[in-house]
């Protein structure tokens, strides 16, 4: 006879599968706390882009020293293509047991049309492309959830529909901080600042070519924040008692 499996414990942020994904875009208010995401996009432009060496890098380590030597907890939205690209960046984030990885889709291609400039994903495409990222994720361990996130944050009810077989949480956020192609820090830290409440979700990116003053931002917005007495927390805290 064979052993009993051991079951796994469900990761945070999985539901049923083929109920059709919660979307949460904040956590409660009552408490103060906050999740601090962070964005690891990848496209196959990008990728072409490092390879001619017309840019230098899309992963931005002084985000990550900022936030181990703080000891602060954060939540990375992972592009399977950026996993690929940065296996030793994601190493390092999944060996802080402070930090959560979570699903960005494959190839950060749209789920649903006309989604800023982003090409779109046919939808015979979405349940496959959101399932490899799972998979290409899955290797590095860690906190691995099954929280996702749309690029661009785009959804519609097909979309949702594509993503019901894998039994995830769609995860929004209520506090889109704006540092993709920002020009300078300040208006980042007054984004955050000004709309960051009890159970805020905020929206980062850690693409550094795209998002060059995310690190330089991230100091002043942790400080507000303790000023603010919002403490970071890791995304499933934040969201253990949404339902
Ligand atoms: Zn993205």
């Amino acid at each position: 006879m064979s052993a009993e499996p051991i079951a796994a414990r469900p990761q945070p942020g999985a539901v049923d599968p083929g109920r059709t994904p919660p979307i949460v875009d904040h956590g409660p208010r009552g408490q103060k706390v906050v999740a601090l995401t962070f964005d690891a996009d990848m496209t196959p432009s990008m990728l072409a882009a490092l390879k001619s060496g017309q840019v230098k890098s899309y992963a931005n380590l002084a985000i990550l020293d900022i936030l181990e030597e703080r000891r602060v907890p954060a939540t990375f939205f992972v592009t399977g293509m950026w996993a690929e690209r940065y296996p030793d960046v994601l190493e390092r984030i999944a060996a802080q047991d402070r930090n959560e990885i979570a699903n960005h889709t494959y190839r950060h291609a749209a789920y649903k049309p006309n989604c800023y400039t982003l090409e779109q994903l046919p939808r015979t495409e979405m349940t496959a492309d959101a399932r490899r990222t799972f998979e290409v994720l899955a290797p590095f361990g860690g906190n691995q959830t099954h929280y996702f996130r749309f690029p661009g944050l785009c959804h519609d009810a097909a979309a949702l529909t594509a993503l019901a077989p894998l039994g995830v949480t769609v995860v929004d956020g209520d506090v889109v901080s704006g540092d993709p192609f920002a020009t300078a820090a300040a208006p980042i830290v007054r984004a955050v600042l000004d709309r960051v409440q009890p159970g805020s979700i905020v929206v980062m990116h850690i693409t550094e070519a795209n998002a060059a003053f995310t690190d330089e931002a991230l100091v002043p917005i942790l400080e507000g924040l303790a000023q603010r007495g919002l403490r970071p927390v890791k995304l499933s805290e934040l969201l253990a008692s949404v339902p």
